[in-house]
């Protein structure tokens, strides 16, 4: 719109404040003239001042003038988001059913938002002029005469005025004196605040290394991926490798043609904490050649963030390596989205918005008609089944480099431990003969402790039995309050049994082992100088504490690693010959049909540490449950048959991938109310009688109580998310809710807890 005295300019804005719709305000000239859509701008809501994002130049709707208020300022000389951006923000709303507004305050960071200034320094050039005429200039300052002439010496260079001043003793009124006769000139430099550049990084000297010559297979997947690139068509392919197989060498290759032809690179990891050796690795790759990897996660500082923002918003860095939010980055000319381990729960959000990393990265690599890399070692049964329909390609490294082998796997039946020690053991005789000799020939061990979530099922020590629900196949939840169990996804309960129900045992048990009393038995069968560190949550909480201690685990100072599943990814340590597996069947015991699938992921990742340098490594996996069909075939590293023997099993349930699962939660602070409202709203939900959604619940959650709300939830699978989100938001529309309770959707529900 032109600028006219007669009519003001109108700009359409969205406002990051309470309200979900676009509102239209007014432009001064001297603002509209840096205004682009995706812009974000200061505007009046009510008594307030809010920001907002600029999603309309020309904008429908045109309020009367006496109404009309104007953008009091631009927050940010570039705009926040871009047309891509702004399009991917609408899909991720729409899809993941949450706020417009929810969703941008996802996609831009606070300290952008809140048009937080970069840091700066002061900067200064002397202005030479000849003697003469500035010696009347210093009457009376021989300080400001004596700066003078220094600065003088140094020609044109600028330089910076605090180090400057403190160095040659001269205060800060002595410059400013200066500047103010026009003698010098004042700039500013912006000062980056890079995240992981510290001594850690340094501990990975072999990281810098040549190139590696590639396997077989990795340049035929190299090439695969190079043709995929040239296409300049949106694409995704699964990367398939073993453990050690050499995925990251081929993500390399395939960034390094992206570089060359000026794209941007965008590389998700399940959590930056746990990938520092990618970090560095590409750190040391690509910094060699001048390319900046800015690195996000949700630990930087706000200052660190808005940097690593501009970097990429301006197209001053082209890569981006961080955990789900990344996926947001401002890259400029998006090119390639490598998205690793991508079976990994961690991609999904569990607050709103509630999005999947994974496929938000895949929707990303469509908008710019980039191509998507998603890799593992143990791909999720929503991959593979694209992969089967066609809808991705796939490459596989099925050899570890250099000719290295998998590990020795021992499965130790703890059922026949339990009757040799008379008790329910910690470790098994073999694996603690295992750990000291370990310690004898001097190599590392890690043991792994399969925690997750709550330890409420029952299971049977003697047989491994775990009772499960008869309609969901899912292990069902121990209540204390009541002595029943429950099934967590449709709500069917039963008294808790006293006996095995399979082989009329009595041994039947509630709890798991923690890390700490792990810790304590090691100590106790160990020798006395033998190095025994612990991680567990606790420890990541401190900053830094986890990567001191991979450091220190890395260069040999500690001999045994107890852990718990942050352990158990990407890492890679040399002298690691033993792994063991405290409680393999764990996951199975939880109340969730991904379990399986969990299980055998994370016992081939685990085993996957073992033998990764140059001597051979052997695993071994305690468990009750050795004819579990997960865990012989995570043993004998078979993935395609668990996958198919998997898939099988979730087609014959119409649980995802054969359908979307979305969890629909009630919470309030009064119990009979909340169940309440839930159980009401099946009964609508019932008469509607959607078309294509099967209903389950509602039922209470695992852990009924959480921060004082009690928690009812149902579960719709269907093949449509679009049909059953339309059909579900429009019956919720005529269902009144009592204010104290609140419900929320969670589309593509990783959590069923
Ligand atoms: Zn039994
Ligand atoms: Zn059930």
């Amino acid at each position: 719109m032109k600028p006219d005295s007669q009519s003001p300019i109108l700009v359409e804005v969205l406002p990051l404040g309470g309200f979900d719709h676009a509102l239209t305000y007014g432009a001064k000239p001297s603002i509209f003239a840096y205004l682009k859509v995706g812009s974000l701008v200061r505007v009046p809501l009510g008594l307030r001042r809010i920001t907002g994002v600029v999603s309309s130049l020309s904008p429908q709707h045109s309020p009367p003038k006496d109404k009309l208020r104007f953008i009091s300022a631009l927050v940010q000389p570039e705009p926040v988001l871009n047309t891509e951006l702004v399009r991917l923000a609408k899909w991720v709303a729409s899809y993941y059913a949450c706020s417009l507004e929810n969703t941008l305050g996802a996609m831009i960071p606070a300290s952008v938002r809140d048009g937080m200034e970069p840091k700066t320094r002061r900067m200064i050039q002397v202005i030479k002029l000849p003697a003469k005429d500035v010696s009347s200039l210093f009457k009376g300052s021989p300080k400001q005469a004596k700066a003078y002439a220094l600065l003088k010496e140094m020609d044109d260079e600028v330089i910076d005025v605090v180090q400057w001043g403190k160095k040659e003793k001269f205060s800060s009124t002595v410059i400013e004196g200066l500047i103010k006769k026009g003698l010098v000139k004042q700039t500013f430099s912006e000062i980056h605040r890079e995240a992981y550049a510290d001594e850690f990084s340094q501990s990975t000297p072999s990281l810098v290394e040549s190139i590696p010559s590639l396997t077989h297979e990795q340049k035929l997947a190299r090439d695969q991926i190079a043709s995929d690139l040239q296409s300049e068509k949106f694409n995704t392919r699964l990367l398939q490798g073993v453990t050690g197989s050499g995925k990251t060498e081929v993500y390399c290759q395939a960034m390094e043609t992206v570089l060359k032809d000026g794209g941007g690179v965008l590389f998700l990891v399940p959590e930056v904490a746990l990938a520092p050796q990618t970090v560095d690795r590409l750190r040391a790759r690509f910094g060699r050649k001048g390319e900046e990897v800015v690195v996000w996660h949700s630990h930087l500082s706000a200052g660190e963030r808005l940097d690593a923002w501009r970097k990429l918003a301006r197209g001053h860095a082209r890569i981006v390596v961080g955990a789900r939010s990344a996926v947001f980055a401002p890259v400029q000319n998006l090119r390639l989205v490598v998205v690793d381990e991508e079976h990994e729960p961690a991609y999904k959000q569990e607050d709103s918005p509630r999005y999947q990393g994974r496929d938000v990265a895949v929707y990303r690599a469509y908008l710019n008609a980039a191509t998507c890399l998603l890799g593992s070692a143990t791909p999720s049964l929503e991959t593979t089944l694209n992969v089967e329909k066609g809808k991705y390609a796939k490459s596989v490294l099925s050899q570890r480099i250099d000719g290295r082998e998998l590990p020795l796997v021992h499965l130790v039946d703890m059922r026949r431990e339990a009757i040799k020690q008379r008790n329910t053991p910690i470790l098994s005789q073999s694996l603690i003969e295992a750990l000291r000799h370990r310690y004898e020939n001097k190599e590392q061990s890690i043991l792994f402790l399969n925690r997750r979530g709550f330890n409420t099922t029952l299971f049977c020590t003697e047989c491994g039995e775990v009772e499960q629900c008869r309609d969901c196949s899912i292990a069902m939840t121990y209540h204390r309050t009541d002595h029943y169990l429950h099934c967590h996804l449709c709500g069917y309960r039963k008294p808790a049994p006293r006996i095995c129900g399979n082989c009329q045992s009595l041994e039947i048990r509630k709890k798991g082992h923690g890390t700490q009393r792990i810790e304590d038995v090691v100590e106790s069968i160990m020798p006395k100088n033998a190095r025994i560190v612990r991680v567990d949550a606790d420890v990541m909480i401190k900053k830094n504490l986890f990567r001191e201690i991979l450091s220190d685990f890395r260069q040999g100072k500690i001999d045994v690693l107890v852990g718990t599943q942050m352990i158990a990814k990407g890492l890679d340590f040399p002298r690691v010959t033993l792994v063991g597996v405290i409680d393999a069947d764990l996951p199975l015991r939880m109340e969730d049909f991904r379990a399986s699938e969990r299980a055998f992921q994370i016992l081939v990742q685990v085993a996957g540490r073992a033998g990764r340098g140059d001597r051979a490594g052997e695993v071994y996996i305690q468990t009750y449950a050795p004819h579990e069909s997960c865990i012989q075939f995570a043993r004998r590293t078979e993935l395609e048959a668990f996958l198919e023997e998997e898939l099988e099993m979730r087609k014959e349930l119409y649980y995802p991938p054969y359908s979307h699962l979305i969890r629909h939660v009630f919470k309030g602070r009064g119990e009979e109310k909340t169940r309440f409202y839930a159980e009401q709203w099946r009964k609508q939900l019932d008469n509607a009688q959607l078309a294509g959604v099967t209903i389950k619940g509602p039922a209470a959650t695992p852990l009924a109580k959480l921060k004082g709300y009690y928690r009812f939830h149902l579960f719709y699978l269907s093949a449509s998310v679009t049909r059953c989100l339309s059909q579900i938001q429009k019956v919720r529309e005529e269902f009144p809710i009592d204010k104290e309770v609140i419900d929320f959707l969670d589309v593509d529900a990783q959590q069923v807890s």
